[in-house]
């Protein structure tokens, strides 16, 4: 086993890999911006190294920095969390490439996932069904793209290559917008991204965002964790997750899950990681996968019993998975409601000093979360401060759980999202389950 890692995040994550490096006996080191001084995971790990001041680029994005901090302590592996440098094949190059282990896929299974169209082509290859479009590139030919656009169908959804974050992507409902869109998109591209290369989709008009979560270790095996239900979204982010997702019986999640494990095999995939599908008509449809632990792989591990940061921690030491497929059973209900520090009405985000901080408890619940009373909330960073996850024998008790808990939390202080996550849990529609993606924004008038 691994026996010292770098933390190379913050917030509830950081503490929530600190966690499972205790339980596993690892060293910590956490590292952190000039701002993030008092997070609670920094002052529990056994190192902290200041990284740099608190704007990311400097700090939680500073590659060199990030390195130094591994050999001055001599730790072993570095952990990279979500966002930031998580999903960046060059970073995990050079970690590798400095004699660390990273802990995630290989660098070219990042890289081939992190461009949407060579990860949509192993993918067809690995015959995992995919939306109808392009099947590569657009060119520089007007009439085939339009010829193109016809057969699919519209609308069609325009999008880029190395798009993300929900940004770089056009809906097109007719083809006298179409090539004005592309000209659009590409120009948006290249400045996002600095890659101008774009697809064409069907656009699905009503699907719901239903995703896989897998295992894979680098002794040939893979399996997955069943699915999750990420239809509750506002402008792509996800507020509420759910597993298993409502109506998918588990015939569909043996015969879709095996689809993703046999992908991972085939694709020589290393880690932990989630296959996002638009699902729609009983169809599922590929849109891209997550070479990183998620946000919400709790309510994943609520369910199964599987601890997956400490599963990513063991495939990185070159363990054989602890689980075989069989091995995984679906308990119960699980809900995440994403506490975010920002005004319900109108979603600004509002950093601030904690006044007092009283967590929700009792049966089946569970709080991933870095704040507590005098906590200081930074400006600079996302605005998620924590997870509250209500899990039950049903879905209706887990439901019932998640309004008393929510009744029970108290961050004084700041305005948090906590009356937004109320209603929604009072909404009798999202009582019956199975809303498609764009639920949340009608709810909310947007
Ligand atoms: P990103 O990497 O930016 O998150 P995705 O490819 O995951 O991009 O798409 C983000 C969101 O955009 C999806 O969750 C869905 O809401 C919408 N979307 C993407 N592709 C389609 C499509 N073909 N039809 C309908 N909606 C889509």
């Amino acid at each position: 086993m691994i026996n010292k890692i770098v933390i190379a995040n913050r917030g509830e994550i950081a503490l929530r890999i600190l966690r499972a490096c205790k339980e596993l006996g690892i060293h910590t080191v956490a590292v952190h911006s000039d701002a993030d001084r008092d997070l609670k995971h920094v002052r529990l790990a056994d190192e902290s190294v200041c990284i740099g001041p608190a704007p990311s680029a400097e700090s939680y994005l500073n590659v060199p920095a990030l390195i130094s901090a591994a050999e001055v302590t001599s730790a072993e592996a570095i952990h990279p969390g979500y966002g930031f440098l998580s999903e960046n094949a060059d970073f995990a190059e050079r970690v590798e490439n400095s004699g660390f282990i990273f802990i995630g896929p290989r660098p070219e299974t990042i890289r081939q996932m992190g461009d949407k169209i060579t990860a949509i082509e192993a993918m067809k290859a690995a015959g995992v069904p995919c939306v109808p479009g392009s099947d590569g590139p657009l060119d520089h030919d007007n009439e085939r793209t339009l010829r193109l656009a016809q057969r699919i169908g519209y609308p069609v959804i325009i999008k880029a290559a190395g798009g993300g974050g929900g940004r770089g992507m056009r809906v097109v409902y007719s083809e006298a917008t179409l090539l004005s869109a592309i000209a659009l998109t590409k120009a948006e591209a290249k400045n996002a991204f600095g890659n101008d290369t774009l697809y064409m989709e069907k656009f699905l008009e009503n699907p719901r965002h239903i995703e896989f979560q897998v295992l894979a270790d680098t002794h040939g095996n893979a399996i997955h964790l069943g699915e999750r239900d990420c239809s509750m979204q506002r402008r792509h982010q996800k507020v509420v997750e759910e597993a298993p997702a409502p109506g998918i019986d588990a015939e569909t999640r043996a015969r879709m899950g095996e689809v993703c494990a046999a992908a991972c095999r085939r694709i020589g995939y290393r880690g932990a990681g989630t296959f996002e599908f638009l699902y729609e008509n009983g169809e599922f449809y590929f849109i891209e996968m997550n070479t990183r632990v998620q946000v919400e792989h709790p309510v994943t591990e609520m369910i199964t019993g599987v601890d997956i940061v400490r599963e990513q921690i063991r495939i990185a030491s070159g363990l054989p998975l602890a689980y075989r497929q069989e091995d995984i059973g679906i308990d119960g209900h699980a809900i995440e409601c994403r506490i975010n520090a920002e005004d319900p009405d109108n979603f600004m985000p509002c950093p601030g000093t904690l006044k007092s901080v009283h967590f929700a408890g009792g049966p089946g619940i569970r709080i991933d979360s870095h704040i507590y009373s005098g906590y200081k909330v930074p400006p600079h960073y996302d605005s998620m401060i924590g997870k509250l996850i209500a899990h039950g024998d049903t879905r209706e008790s887990a439901l019932a759980r998640m309004r008393t808990a929510l009744g029970e939390m108290v961050i004084d202080g700041i305005k948090t999202n906590i009356p937004l996550q109320q209603d929604i849990l009072r909404d009798s529609t999202f009582a019956e389950g199975g809303m498609n993606i764009h639920y949340l924004e009608k709810k909310l008038g947007l």
